[in-house]
């Protein structure tokens, strides 16, 4: 193997990243090495490219220079010396958020919110590259039945599997109202289609990504730019009069879980995922939460690996088709074209996948019918 590796790389503390030619890393003793074979673009790298006030305060100028990317599909081709459960061979993705055992979150079953976790590409080298090293502890075998170009994207998809059944999985027969029009809430989509939800209604902004959200079993899709619908009265009426019993905010914006409040019914839950770019966000503390009785439920990250195991299922075994939120599929050498198109308002994608290798993405692309 060569030593040295094709990789994206934040290099300085402003908008853009790197094609650089970088040193293959080294696992240590309980970590191993992954060739990568496909990879996807994320929100949390969108801010990171674009060097927005989060990633200065999270990351910080100091870290860098740092490569790119945590979502990810590859073959395991070195094994540290401590590493027992994964081998060399193994096809596998991996939970981002490393969890630290010693933790008490971890210790009460709450790994991936543990007072040490780090995560993959935030706060260590990311998967934007050829190679990339990883603990084995995180690492996730996948099911060969799920092609790299969708296994890649399990993480999201794991959040969105969380932010829907929370933490009883007590949804079928339920409606929910999911706000966002991105990957994660199409995603969301498709598995409350699948979990037997009866009425799920999805609010965005994008046409494009609407119809998506049709194709992955939305019964209603709402656009905010529609201003002669009243969403709260519509969700009503289309459940009985109470509202949803499930919210999804995916979004994050003040308008976005004020009208959340509005739609939930009495007694519903909550689910917080979207993170807000405001520094505080206003709602209607009494009316909205106290004397409705709802559950909030922040949602940093996902089940570990309870989510993986069902997202895994989900895929191979076809229950959820989500080839139509993959959208696009692009050599990782064109990263700075896949952030673009992630980064268009109005969204005019999916998810984007990244492949290093060329022979790769031209077997993806055949197996998406994009040739
Ligand atoms: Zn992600």
């Amino acid at each position: 193997m060569s030593r040295t590796m094709k990789a994206v790389v934040k290099t300085r503390p402003e908008p853009g990243a790197e094609w650089r030619e970088v040193p293959v890393p080294i696992p240590r003793p309980d970590w191993v090495l992954v060739r990568v074979r496909a990879t996807s673009v994320c929100g949390t790298d969108v801010h990171i490219f674009g060097w927005n006030r989060w990633a200065e305060s999270r990351i910080g100028r100091d870290r860098l220079p740092q490569i790119l990317g945590h979502e990810v599909a590859g073959e395991v081709v070195e094994t540290g010396a401590q590493c027992s459960r994964i081998s060399v061979g193994d096809y596998i993705s991996a939970e981002t958020h490393i969890y630290h055992p010693g933790d008490l979150q971890a210790m009460l079953g709450q790994r991936h919110i543990g007072e040490r976790m780090k995560i993959v590409g935030v706060d260590h080298d990311g998967c934007f590259a050829e190679y990339f090293a990883v603990p084995e502890s995180v690492c996730w075998v996948n099911d060969p039945a799920i092609p790299p170009e969708l296994a890649t994207v399990q993480e999201p998809m794991g959040n969105a599997c969380y932010a829907l059944l929370g933490e009883d999985c007590d949804v079928t027969g339920k409606t929910v109202a999911i706000f966002g029009d991105g990957p994660t809430a199409l995603f969301a989509t498709g598995i409350a289609r699948a979990a037997g939800l009866t009425s799920i209604f999805v609010i965005g902004a994008s046409p494009y990504a609407l119809e998506i959200a049709r194709r992955m079993g939305a019964d209603h899709t709402l656009s905010i730019s529609d201003t002669t619908v009243d969403r709260v009265q519509f969700v009503r009426d289309h459940t009985g009069g109470y509202g949803a019993d499930i919210v999804l905010d995916m979004v994050g914006a003040p308008q976005a879980i004020k009208e959340g409040l509005e739609i939930i019914r009495k007694g519903g839950r909550f689910s917080a995922f979207g993170v807000s770019g405001s520094a505080s966000v206003p709602i209607d503390y009494n009316n909205g939460i106290v004397f409705k009785g709802i559950q909030i439920h922040g949602i940093s990250g996902r089940r570990i690996f309870d989510t993986w195991y069902r997202v895994r299922n989900l895929l191979a075994s076809g229950r959820v088709d989500i080839r139509p939120i993959v959208t696009h599929l692009l050599p990782l050498d064109r990263f700075a074209e896949g952030f673009d198109i992630a980064m268009g308002n109005p969204r005019q994608c999916g998810k984007v996948v990244l492949f290093p290798d060329a022979a790769e993405l031209s077997d993806a692309r055949r197996r998406m019918g994009m040739v």
